[in-house]
């Protein structure tokens, strides 16, 4: 049996090794001139390191942690403290730093922290904030799915003033590259029962390396040892039916068979190469539901050490919002000076603009938040344009993510932006859709039961009582209150 993966971004590259593994012979295409989609990176002209854009990992990334252990690069993750800098005006930074105790608590002395020095909103209406994520916590998986028809900046202005979401913001706006009024509640909220779930699960790893360098020749190595074939610059440009089934793929000009095949495309892709009878199912008319979420990504070289801080930066009311300081996060790779490696989005206002505007107005607002900036030379800079963006999780779109098993009898997608319960995207995302997507062809296919998902589980902590705890308060709070009114009750009628 031969499959055809068309895409050779992470989820492409682990459907190629599923599928192998399966004993599935393998032709994976990819369109553009590097493997690795948007989790890639290559050298430029001087030979300096350009990461598509600054990947963090998470411990809760259980099957993309899995899948990197079975190719033997899990060294390649740094796992650095569970801290995050909020960079403001001046140089002054508030930290959120998670403290080594059972959960809530954990979260509850970050927040303690966090408000000592924020300054982005006055302390009583983060104590809303507080309230509400706290609140959130203890959400049931069904409500959870119910936010997914409002928003999070609706969710949150029920519960507090419309800018207690401030310090939420480059967090909601580095994940979803979406402002917090148009991401959908469900969304957020997962990811932050995720990330408040326990000490460590806040925990960020960089990639030891340049992010496509410390999984896709590994995944490569890998195809090719067990006999598979891939090509680059091999576009598909049209999938072709043959009832209610794929006959072939047209890839550069030539017709391509095999007996089931696997979209990793994107979903703009996908609709594009698509045959008009697909529109017939729903499925595929879905498709036109995604739209696209820009990013940019600006790495700046400087002639000195601007910070000391080796997590992931904050800021707020900046055109970035996520950041780090590669030289002290790879210290061997970038040396004599900072390196800063910027997500920049929601990008919609900003990716039509020259890249010196851009590069102008970012270095005007880091040297405000970085005082030591002013004197700094900047060595040269790069603004990353190609392989950007994810799909913008609106609320409501949920039910628009394609089930990997489609209703074409031999095709079959995976993806981040296809379905799953981890996340709206993401790497997880695309490990865990590349997992299910050869679960399903090893039962449809083959017949057999094949698992290769795994749910990541949280220490659970007091968490758990917190529910428990605060009916238990509410009904003795009422029966204490019930019990008052009758005694008043009894002493005005003897009166
Ligand atoms: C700025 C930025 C920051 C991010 N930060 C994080 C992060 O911190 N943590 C995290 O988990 N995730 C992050 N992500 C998301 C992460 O990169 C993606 O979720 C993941 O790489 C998706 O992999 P994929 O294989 O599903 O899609 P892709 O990587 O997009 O792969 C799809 C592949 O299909 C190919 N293709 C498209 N059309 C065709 C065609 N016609 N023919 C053949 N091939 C085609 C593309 O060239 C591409 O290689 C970030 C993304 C960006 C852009």
């Amino acid at each position: 049996m031969k499959a055809l993966v068309m895409g050779g971004g992470m989820a492409g590259l682990a459907t190629a090794i599923n599928l192998l593994d399966l004993g599935i012979e393998v032709e994976l295409v990819e369109a553009d001139e590097i493997f690795g989609g948007r989790a890639s990176s290559w050298k430029d002209e001087d030979g300096d390191m350009i990461d598509n854009a600054l990947h963090v990992f998470f411990p809760y990334y259980a099957n993309l942690l899995n899948f990197f252990n079975k190719m033997g690069i899990e060294k390649n993750i740094l796992w650095k403290q569970t801290e995050f800098y909020y960079m403001q005006e001046g140089g002054k930074d508030a930290v959120l730093r998670f403290a080594n105790l059972p959960a809530p608590f954990h979260a509850a002395v970050a927040f303690g922290t966090l408000l000592k020095s924020y300054t982005g909103v006055p302390k009583w209406k983060l104590l809303f904030t507080a309230g509400a994520m706290g609140g959130a916590v203890m959400y049931s998986d069904r409500k959870l799915e119910k936010l997914d028809e409002i928003s999070f900046g609706q969710w949150l202005c029920r519960r507090g003033p419309k800018d207690a979401l401030l310090p939420l913001e480059p967090g909601i706006n580095g994940l979803t590259f979406t402002p917090s009024w148009m991401i959908s509640a469900k969304v957020m909220i997962n990811w932050f029962r995720k990330v408040a779930a326990d000490p460590d699960s806040a925990r960020v790893g960089f990639a030891n390396g340049g992010l496509g360098d410390i999984w896709v020749d590994t995944c490569l190595d890998y195809i090719h040892s067990k006999g598979g074939a891939t090509s680059l610059k091999s576009a598909v440009t049209a999938i072709n039916l043959d009832g209610t089934k794929v006959r072939s793929v047209t890839v550069n000009g030539e017709e391509k068979t095999a007996d089931l095949y696997v979209s990793t495309m994107s979903p703009y892709s996908l609709r594009r190469v698509l045959p008009k009878e697909a529109f017939h199912y729903e499925y595929f008319r879905d498709l036109w539901h995604f739209h696209y979420a820009p990013s940019l990504s600006l790495q700046i070289w400087f002639d000195r050490k601007l910070t000391d801080v080796d997590v992931t930066f904050f800021s707020n009311k900046c055109i970035f919002n996520t950041y780090a300081d590669l030289s002290n996060v790879l210290p061997d790779i970038f040396k004599g000076g900072s390196m800063f490696e910027m997500v920049l989005s929601p990008a919609d206002n900003i990716e039509g603009l020259p890249d010196e505007v851009i590069f102008d107005i970012a270095i005007e607002q880091i040297r405000a938040l970085f005082p030591v900036a002013r004197e700094a030379e900047v060595r040269k800079y790069k603004v990353v344009r190609e392989r950007q963006g994810v799909y913008r999780a609106y609320p409501g779109m949920e039910k628009h993510r394609p089930y990997q098993r489609s209703p074409i009898d031999n095709l079959y997608l995976a993806g981040d932006y296809t379905k799953t319960h981890v996340s709206s995207g993401g790497m997880e995302a695309a490990i865990w859709t590349a997992n299910h997507c050869a679960e399903l062809i090893a039962l449809d296919k083959l017949g057999k039961t094949h698992s290769l998902n795994v749910e990541w589980k949280p220490k659970k902590g007091l968490t758990p009582f917190l529910k428990p705890a605060t009916q238990v308060g509410a009904a003795l709070g009422g029966l204490a209150l019930a019990k008052g009114a009758l005694k008043l009750l009894k002493a005005s009628r003897s009166e």
